[in-house]
């Protein structure tokens, strides 16, 4: 498969050379040149196929050429192996076809580790193949940070570095980076704000001497890799509910726009997926853009879901630029238009394809709230803030069609949050006993002065990859 970008101005690239590119020259993300096509039959022979060979099959079609396929299964094998469920991502019913998807049994309790611990994998493998090191730099407001430390601890061929706020993260988040012993973790507590830490990181992937000496790579939610990693469970889940037989409708918690993607790839590959539900938090622009069709961001407020707490939700370019019959000209125009005066209207007929395949919803402080009570009283099930959203979408929907199936995502683990938790329904929910135990460990971190120089000197010092 060969890959192109949004904006049509840079190299056309192979998988691999995607998956270390993250974003294109030219400023646009990376597309396949069309999704494989999985048909009915082969969606019905999923049925009880273990997770991480679901995975390989329906990956394999995404990569460069055999030799990547051949690596594929070891790749998932891996990737899933240190789940806590063995199923990897259980579907559970809480109401009359309305099901959640639980995504948070992998280790740091969010479902950026579906796809961060096999882009680790593929990573690293493609670098061992190209004799090749890569220094991973991101920065952090907690949970994106965590996934990648997790992901890619103790591969021989990547040191990575997260910048997070000093003091400005909770005790848990913090703990979740600073813990891990392994060599080629290095967590850095910026005296500065996060935007601070992610104003450093961007003018280190502008600096093209240091990304040309450290091997710069970059693991956010536009690399390409991550967002196919999330399809499979779309296919996985709507298979066990009946599909390709019967269709199903899902509601996804969205900020960055890359998970609800997924869902979206996986229905343009043949999976019959009725209605692709978008719920944010008050953190609205998707919800105004399908209503209004001016994408227009505002400041950020801070929730109770913080994962969404987004107001540029970038991964929304991929779908722009098919909803325009992939027309590079138009997302040049709107993305100029956006830095140029602050929004863009979407065209009458992307929008008119996007409201076809997509609902938006925005679920306020209050209604999530609520949403967390009253599902723990009807169905003795503990939702996180982010997860809320989704159901409490869900329920919008099944109140109009209450005869197709809704699958709401659950993208974290209840006691990430348990302020929120316990406001909704007065009790505190307990981190699984494994992850308690390690975070009691020994902290491991470097405090830097918000200053770009100092933190590349940092990294180049440490880094494996750095060239004198
Ligand atoms: C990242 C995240 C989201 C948002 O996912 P996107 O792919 O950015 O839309 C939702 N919930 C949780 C818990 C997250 O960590």
């Amino acid at each position: 498969m060969r890959y192109l970008s949004t904006r049509g101005e840079a190299a056309q690239l192979a998988f691999d050379d995607v998956l270390l590119a993250g974003l294109a020259t030219d400023g646009g993300l990376y597309a396949p040149f069309a999704y494989p096509h999985v048909s009915p039959k082969d969606i019905a022979a999923l049925a009880g196929v273990p997770y991480a060979q679901a995975a390989a099959r329906l990956i394999g079609p995404f990569l460069s050429e055999d030799a990547s396929c051949a690596a594929l299964p070891a790749q998932t094998e891996a990737a899933y192996a240190s789940f806590r469920h063995r199923a990897i991502a259980p579907l559970i019913q809480i109401a009359d076809n309305l099901f959640v998807l639980e995504l948070f049994h992998g280790p740091t309790l969010a479902f950026k580790d579906l796809a961060m611990q096999l882009l680790g994998r593929m990573m690293n493998d493609v670098l061992e193949k190209r004799n090749l090191r890569a220094t991973i730099v991101g920065a952090t407001s907690g949970d994106t940070g965590a996934a990648a430390i997790e992901a890619f601890r103790g591969l021989p061929r990547v040191d990575v570095f997260i910048l997070y706020p000093h003091g400005r993260v909770s005790d848990v988040q913090r703990r979740q980076m600073t813990t891990v012993a392994d060599d080629n973790i290095h967590t850095i507590a910026l005296q500065g704000t996060f935007d601070d830490a992610q104003n450093i990181l961007k003018r280190l992937f502008r600096n093209a001497p240091f990304r040309e000496r450290v091997g710069l790579a970059g693991v956010n939610s536009i690399n390409w890799a991550r967002v196919v990693a999330q399809m499979v469970y779309y296919f996985t889940s709507a298979v066990s509910l009946g599909a390709p037989h019967r269709h199903v409708s899902f509601a996804v918690p969205t900020g960055n726009f890359g998970d609800v993607l997924a869902g979206y790839i996986a229905k343009h590959m043949g999976l019959p997926v009725e209605r692709l539900i978008v719920a944010t938090n008050a953190n609205d622009i998707l919800a105004r853009a399908l209503a209004t069709g001016r994408y227009e961001p505002r400041g950020v407020m801070p929730t109770q879901s913080p994962s969404m707490d987004i107001q540029v939700s970038s991964n929304f370019e991929r779908l722009l630029f098919d909803a325009t019959g992939r027309d590079h000209g138009a997302i040049r125009g709107a993305f100029a238009s956006l830095d140029q005066s602050g929004a863009f209207d979407i065209p009458p007929a992307a929008l008119a394809a996007i409201r076809g395949e997509f609902d938006a919803l925005s679920i306020g402080e209050a209604d999530t709230t609520d949403e967390i009570a009253r599902t723990w009283r009807e169905a003795q099930y503990v939702l996180d803030p982010h997860t809320a959203t989704g159901v409490s979408a869900a329920r919008a929907r099944l109140a109009r069609e209450p005869a197709t199936p809704v699958i709401a995502l659950a993208t974290a683990h209840p006691a990430k949050f348990p302020d929120a938790i316990e406001r909704a329904i007065g009790y505190r929910p307990h981190l699984p006993d494994s992850l308690a135990a390690r975070l009691e460990g020994p902290e491991r971190f470097t405090i830097l002065e918000n200053d770009e120089a100092r933190v590349a000197n940092f990294i180049a010092e440490r880094a494996r990859a750095a060239k004198a």
